[in-house]
């Protein structure tokens, strides 16, 4: 078996769990995804030295992974996992150390489910670690949403600053304990290779370990029949992107409409500066450097509420012009197709093997620089990234 093991999250648990699946000898493919660079505060609590300072989580870490077996095949992507094509993250398990609940619901609603993927999920709570096992998606299987209250959906965008949020007030960050992000790790790497040897008995389950108390316990989940979350996997038919040619009207038929799973769309971008307004179409979080900033004075341009959009009409547009990329998910009438690049000649851009045109390519590793160098100044997801 060569499994392939997806970790998002690089920081305070991650940076410690990107070590344990390289040393899996069952593992033979590792993804690590992480949008930030370690900061100085960062050596505080997470698995990095001062010369990682500046450098890109993802790519920290899979280096490191591919010194401590450089057989592994394995990819940096640095980038928000929302920003992501699903595809990409196409795996045997799926870790995820992320320091916010919006971006775990992305992954249950968008990812997880959607790719029927097995998912270990981590989180630190003071001196409370916590490891939560789902999945693969069948029927009864609880989600993350399962147990949410009303409460949670309203304060769900809150844990945009799960540093302040999270610390007991008055602790500082010595008395929450810099150790329990290494705790979390192992506890998650054990269920993971518990997983990996095809024992699924904890799936549905939550795993607690109060090092305060000295304590652990097995508090099994349930499913809520009432869930937001529709549970549904999807079972996506491959299509060829051709090299990025391929039109909405191709893959809709013209008069369809497209959406694009876990993603939105943006028809028109305006200057706050000068207020020229920019009319197009544009996946949010893909919008190229180029697109996103005002010919007339240089400033980034904003989006409004009323110009984002699900679904949009199959028109001759080509998917690359749009920001699409193969691996995403979408939705045509009842049907969702996966974006695929068939031949080696049509790569997707985000996917580039680095070293490509002539340099070497390091360890069969490929690295990947995403969301093309640009972005909308859209309300931020995450602050700073100092957990
Ligand atoms: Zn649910
Ligand atoms: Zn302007």
């Amino acid at each position: 078996m060569s499994a392939h093991a997806v970790v998002i999250g690089a920081g305070r648990i991650g940076s410690y769990l990107g070590d344990q699946p390289a040393r899996l000898t069952a593992v033979g493919r590792l993804t690590i995804v992480d949008p930030d660079a370690y900061e100085p505060h960062n050596l505080e609590g997470q698995n990095v030295t001062r010369a990682a300072l500046g450098r890109a989580k993802a790519r920290v870490q899979a280096a490191h992974a591919r010194a401590v077996r450089p057989v592994l095949e394995v990819e940096a992507l640095v980038a928000a996992v929302e920003d992501l094509p699903q595809g990409a993250l196409r795996c045997d398990l799926l870790f995820t150390t992320v320091d916010n609940r919006l971006a775990r619901q992305w992954v249950n609603c968008h990812l997880a489910w959607r790719l029927g993927l097995r998912w270990i999920d981590a989180g630190i709570r003071g001196s409370l670690a916590r490891v939560t096992v789902f999945g693969p998606a069948q029927p009864g299987m609880p989600c993350y949403l399962c147990g949410w209250s009303e409460q949670h959906y309203r304060t769900a965008s809150e844990a945009l600053y799960p540093c302040a949020l999270q610390r007991p007030a008055g602790a500082s960050q010595a008395e929450v304990g810099h150790g329990m992000g290494a705790l979390a790790a192992a506890l998650q790497a054990v269920e993971g290779a518990r997983m990996l040897a095809g024992d699924l008995s904890r799936a549905g389950r939550e795993i607690l370990f109060d090092a305060e108390q000295g304590t652990a316990q097995v508090v099994a989940l349930t499913h809520n029949p009432q869930c937001r979350f529709d549970h549904r996997a999807y079972w996506p038919e491959p299509l060829d992107w051709r090299g990025g040619r391929l039109t909405l009207a191709e893959l809709a038929g013209a008069g369809g409409e497209v959406r694009c799973e876990g993603h939105r769309f943006v028809t028109r971008l305006a200057c706050p500066g000068c207020g020229r307004e920019r009319q197009g179409l544009w996946l949010m979080g893909r919008v190229t450097r180029v697109a996103s900033t005002c010919r007339a004075c240089g400033q980034w341009l904003e989006v409004r509420g009323e110009w984002v959009r699900e679904r949009v009409p199959a028109d001759g547009r080509t998917v690359r012009s749009v920001g699409l990329r193969p691996g995403d998910l979408l939705g045509v009438g009842g049907a969702w197709l996966e974006l695929v690049a068939i031949r080696a000649a049509d790569p997707c851009p985000l996917l580039a093997k680095e070293g490509a045109g002539g340099g070497p390519v390091r360890s069969r590793a490929r690295d990947m620089a995403c969301g093309m160098g640009g972005n909308l100044p859209l309300p931020p997801r995450r602050q700073g990234g100092g957990c």
